[in-house]
């Protein structure tokens, strides 16, 4: 007996890890993809120049574990720890900036073999269907019997199929979500940032003599190359190439228009990097990869009674800058699953309770990765991050578990939900600056006494009592 029939769609990676919390719990699925099977041989080779990678982290590892721990352990076994951040400055000068405060990591992934790794699982499981080329193109949310008509277009005809709910996994600028909007009042809003991405790519180290030294530069790390008004990041592959990505105004790209100009621009802007990924590699890039927009979307509610809701980057888009998107969509499905265990398993009051209880989570990460865009590309070389983030360290040290840096509680501790680590962050940069303010009075009015006792100036002393006097 399986507890209703659940139509998923988008087997992207929150997609699959969704099939596989539901089936687990009892469900059956039928997962539904516009696209081919991306572990289809075409596929395979008409994407096989390109190796995008991401960064899994605490709540996306924790999801996995939640599903299976054995499935965690595989994908766990094809990752790249990275520690820390290394920071390349104009003369090539590399600094290294820990993310932790234990040696905590993220971790690079391919996001192509997680998202097969991820089918294959799914292909195991006997209460799951996938239907590849199925593009969800209408939902009938008022069907007979209470249940709800799904249209897809196969082949360019219409098929359909009835199930229970619909949950939406189907991205950024989901059909489920436009389908919801028509039946729900819910409250939208997109931002588009002023900043597009390009992919480029670091090649293996030519001078490659055995396995530790074929990255040219350390794996362990996620590279950034801090340039204020716009960026350049890098994230190593198991094959010893690095995925990087520059982050900048839509204006900097369009006056990049020749090869001259955009070699220029990286023997002025990151010249160690030019080195790294060689003249022509960088051209090759900027010749074929597109552009990509960066959107922030939110949304409220996110569901139809217990007839649809949406997770992953259906319901919230975010910049990429926290590296949280996909583990914030893992995450949605943990708390979806816990929600509707906790309600035994009556699927109206589950969405509802999932939509009133996670959207302040939610909103939470999209402005923090919005504001850490700032933080990767300017902030990191200033000085009064480098000092807040020395007062974080020995403050966390001192008082254990009551002070985190928002860092560790955003990327290492699934256990402390987004909304609560904004507050604590919050409350925690209050105290600091309060007691930056301290040191800095305390500073100044030491170096005025100093000065007065030199000069044993009178009007300095005056000054001194009116001041105590405030
Ligand atoms: C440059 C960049 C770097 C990033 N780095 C990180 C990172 O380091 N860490 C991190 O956690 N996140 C990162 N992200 C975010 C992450 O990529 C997304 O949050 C994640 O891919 C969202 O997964 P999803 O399954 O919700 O959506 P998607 O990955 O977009 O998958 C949606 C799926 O639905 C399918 N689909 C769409 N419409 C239909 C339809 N009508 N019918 C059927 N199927 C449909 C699509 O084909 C697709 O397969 C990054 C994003 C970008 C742009």
């Amino acid at each position: 007996m399986t507890k209703g029939t659940v139509a998923i769609v988008g087997a992207g990676l929150v997609g699959c890890v969704a099939a596989l919390a539901f089936e687990k719990k009892g469900y059956k699925v039928l997962l539904f993809e516009s696209r081919p099977d991306c572990r289809s041989p075409d596929q395979i080779a008409k994407y096989s120049f390109r190796s995008i990678n991401l960064a899994v982290s605490a709540r996306g590892i924790e999801t996995l574990r939640f599903i299976d721990d054995k499935l965690a352990e595989k994908v766990l076994a094809n990752v790249l720890p990275m520690h820390a951040r290394m920071v390349h400055d104009l003369k090539g000068n590399q600094v290294s900036q820990d993310y932790g405060l234990n040696g905590e990591a993220i971790n690079s992934i391919d996001r192509a073999y997680l998202n097969r790794l991820l089918l294959d699982e799914v292909d195991i499981k006997n209460n799951i269907k996938t239907y590849y080329n199925h593009k969800l193109v209408a939902s009938d949310f008022e069907a007979e019997g209470g249940r709800v008509m799904l249209t897809f277009e196969h082949e360019g005809k219409p098929i359909i199929f009835e199930v229970d709910s619909l949950v939406g996994a189907d991205g950024a600028y989901s059909t489920t979500r436009k389908h919801l909007q028509r039946n729900v009042r819910m409250n939208f809003s997109q931002d588009y940032i002023d900043h597009a991405y390009l992919e480029l790519y670091i090649p293996p180290n030519p001078a490659s003599v055995s396995n530790e030294d074929k990255w040219s530069i350390s794996p362990n790390h996620l590279h950034i190359w801090p340039r204020h008004a716009f960026m350049l990041i890098a994230l190593a592959n198991l094959d010893g190439s690095f995925t990087s990505t520059m982050f900048a105004p839509w204006k900097c790209f369009e006056e990049l228009d020749s090869d001259d100009k955009i070699i220029g621009f990286f023997e002025q802007n990151f010249p160690d990097a030019l080195k790294l990924m060689g003249k022509d590699t960088i051209l090759n890039s900027f010749h074929q990869n597109p552009r990509g927009s960066l959107v922030s979307t939110k949304c409220n509610p996110y569901n139809l009674a217990g007839k649809c809701i949406i997770i992953g980057d259906a319901a919230h888009s975010m910049v990429p800058f926290y590296g949280q998107g996909m583990n914030c969509g893992f995450e949605d499905v943990r708390v979806l699953i816990n929600i509707l265990e906790k309600n035994e398993f009556n699927i109206q009051q589950t969405y509802d309770e999932y939509s009133m209880t996670r959207n302040k989570d939610l909103l939470s990460i999209i402005d923090l990765s919005m504001n850490n865009y700032t933080e990767m590309r300017h902030s990191v070389v200033s000085n009064t991050y480098l000092l807040r983030k020395k007062i974080d360290g020995i403050l966390a040290r001192v008082f254990k578990n009551k002070w985190l840096p928002l860092y560790t509680m955003v990327s290492f501790r699934p256990d402390i939900m987004y909304s609560e680590a904004v507050r604590r962050e919050t409350r925690q940069k209050a105290i600091v600056r309060s007691i930056v303010n301290l040191v800095q009075n305390s500073a100044i009015i030491g170096l005025v006494l100093i000065a007065s006792r030199l000069t044993r100036s009178t009007i300095i002393s005056k000054f001194l009592s009116k001041w105590f006097k405030r």
